[in-house]
């Protein structure tokens, strides 16, 4: 019989993981049947999900076996009380190497101070400001899970002084760890820039607040392809204005598309990217998927399952 795996995550993802997804439940050792409509749910093993999908009552799916979501982020689904089944979300190793390369060179061009030479081309020789090099330039990540931990050994390969924090205790080489709030309050007051990467929950939001902005040193910047509401906007906007923050450059917001209006795009001290930092890879992704399937159906543990307790 052939396991069925029901692609939930709406038709335009399925036009670009109907190729990929087969060949990689193929290559797993996956016989499989895929759904795209699932009239009789009981009959479903897997659900392949993402936010804004087709679904939003998991309670019918009685047989399902595990939801595998195909974002990182799973906060619009751990509150979702008809989802009781394992969730399990979205680790592909080229969504973790977009988000490294994203990281670095946003990272990279407040480091170097490249804004002052691309934007005035106006035929003054500034030589005067030189930049210091990696190794004199402290950057924290905020987050050090499968995104947060790969930048920051990126970083610390380029001499980067990382500082690291996140939930539990980690040694990680190349990073000085910390965790719980008074380390918190150590990275945050040595870090000349900062690099959120964590997941939205309970406990994170409004992590940056006007509070954790003040112990920054003054001009730092914040660059945030986490989540936006880790962030007080109201409190970002006052802490750039008095220069506590000297830059920030977003990927991420508390209502995307930004709207047109919202005081970010037009600030001077802002940088707005559209939420592209790392998006699901679907070849890469298939994979992880695949593997997942057929890990169930070999009775091994899932990888990435979600914690409801914790919030991801
Ligand atoms: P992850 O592997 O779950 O790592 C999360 C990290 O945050 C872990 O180190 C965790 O600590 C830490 N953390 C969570 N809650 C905390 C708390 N209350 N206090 C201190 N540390 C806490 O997640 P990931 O795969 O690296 O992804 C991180 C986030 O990036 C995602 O949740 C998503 O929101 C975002 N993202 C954005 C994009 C984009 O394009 N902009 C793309 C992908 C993902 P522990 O290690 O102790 O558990």
């Amino acid at each position: 019989m052939p396991v069925t795996v029901y692609f939930a995550a709406g038709s335009a993802a399925w036009r670009e993981y109907h190729d990929h997804l087969p060949q990689a439940l193929t290559d797993a050792g996956v016989k499989a049947e895929i759904l795209l409509a699932a009239p009789d749910p009981a009959v479903v093993d897997y659900i392949v999900f993402a936010p804004g999908g087709d679904i939003e009552d998991f309670a019918p799916f009685v047989n399902c076996k595990a939801v595998l979501n195909l974002w990182a982020g799973v906060e619009r689904m751990v509150g979702n009380r008809t989802l009781t089944q394992p969730l399990a979300r979205m680790v592909d190793p080229a969504m973790t190497e977009s988000m490294v390369e994203w990281v670095v060179g946003h990272t990279l061009r407040h480091h170097l101070g490249m804004d002052l030479h691309i934007l005035h081309q106006d035929g003054i020789w500034r030589n005067d400001i030189k930049p210091p090099i990696a190794r004199e330039r402290t950057v924290a990540v905020l987050g050090l899970g499968a995104l947060g931990q790969e930048a920051g050994e990126a970083l610390a390969r380029l001499n980067f002084a990382v500082l690291g924090w996140s939930r539990s205790p980690k040694s990680i080489a190349g990073i000085e760890c910390h965790s719980g709030e008074a380390g918190l309050d150590t990275v945050l007051s040595r870090a000349e820039i900062v690099i959120l990467l964590m997941p939205l929950t309970a406990e994170t939001e409004n992590l940056m607040n006007a509070a954790r902005l003040a112990r920054l040193p003054r001009g730092a910047v914040l660059i945030n392809p986490g989540r936006g509401p880790l962030i007080d906007d109201t409190a970002l906007l006052a802490a750039l204005d008095t220069g506590r923050v000297g830059h920030a450059t977003l990927d991420v917001f508390r209502n995307e598309p930004l709207p047109k209006e919202h005081p970010f795009w037009a600030h001077p001290k802002v940088t707005v990217t559209p939420h592209i930092a790392a998006s699901t890879r679907p070849l890469t992704a298939s994979a992880v998927i695949a593997e997942n399937v057929r890990r169930g159906e070999a009775g091994e543990p899932f990888l990435y399952l979600v914690d409801r307790e914790r919030g991801y």
